[in-house]
């Protein structure tokens, strides 16, 4: 299918309650640290809103966003992420004890392997621990290995556990080419409305100052969250695809 047939379908999904959406407790993938800002704030601040609030957790350790920085090297960007990442969830009202990070090496999440299966085990531990039913992650078609990776990964905690519901949030997705063809059949899925949160999702954005061009100042080719996409990110709807 054409992206932009997707995408409109997308933007027709139907507008759903959270309770419908997601009922009961949700565990949230994010592929590094700022696609759970991205894709998800408004919906993490409605589950918090609700009295359950979500377990989010890092799949990666995000230290590639800047790799011709001689004073950011991969160790301290990584911490330096993981707290942007505390600080964004700090913006949503997430308790520090629902923020987890796997910590595995950015654009290098494994798709099998011992590792990755390791990552699976963990992340379904967590979700029993905190009684949750929904796992939520990356659109397949988010352009970046990374979440595709996650995806899998949410592929196989469907094999194991065919009682989780898996849904699909689109972060990359959203900026494909219209004209590009995918292989995908027509989605199904609804839309959350987060208008009320839209406040909180943009400072929970605007904390991972090192992907908004804040931070490292020595990697001229370093990553910076284009305006497009920040744009798409703002929208007074999240979208979640059914799986
Ligand atoms: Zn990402």
């Amino acid at each position: 299918m054409r992206v932009q047939e997707i995408l409109e379908s997308f933007s027709k999904f139907p507008v759903a309650s959270f309770e419908k959406i997601a009922p009961g407790s949700s565990l949230i993938l994010s592929p590094h640290p700022d696609d759970e800002s991205l894709g998800c704030a408004g919906f993490i601040a409605t589950a918090i809103k609700q009295g359950c609030p979500p377990v989010v957790v890092i799949v990666s350790d995000g230290s590639a966003s800047h790799p011709g920085s001689h004073l950011w090297p991969p160790e301290r960007l990584a911490s330096c992420r993981q707290e942007e990442s505390r600080n964004a969830a700090n913006a949503l009202g997430l308790p520090s004890d629902h923020l987890f990070f796997s910590g595995l090496q950015d654009s290098a999440v494994p798709t099998a392997g011992v590792i990755f299966e390791q990552t699976v085990r963990h992340i379904l531990e967590l979700a029993a621990q905190y009684h949750c039913q929904n796992i939520l992650v990356p659109w397949r078609h988010d352009p970046h290995c990374d979440h595709e990776a996650v995806w899998i990964m949410g592929q196989r905690i469907k094999a194991l556990r065919p009682d989780l519901r898996i849904l699909a949030y689109p972060v990359w997705g959203l900026t494909l080419p219209p004209e590009k063809e995918i292989e995908e059949q027509m989605p199904a899925g609804w839309r959350l409305n987060v208008e009320a949160s839209l406040p909180k999702k943009r400072r929970a954005i605007e904390a991972h100052l090192s992907q908004r061009g804040l931070v490292v100042k020595d990697d001229p080719n370093g990553f910076v969250l284009p305006e497009h996409l920040l744009e798409k990110m703002l929208q007074p709807y999240e979208i979640f695809i059914a799986s």
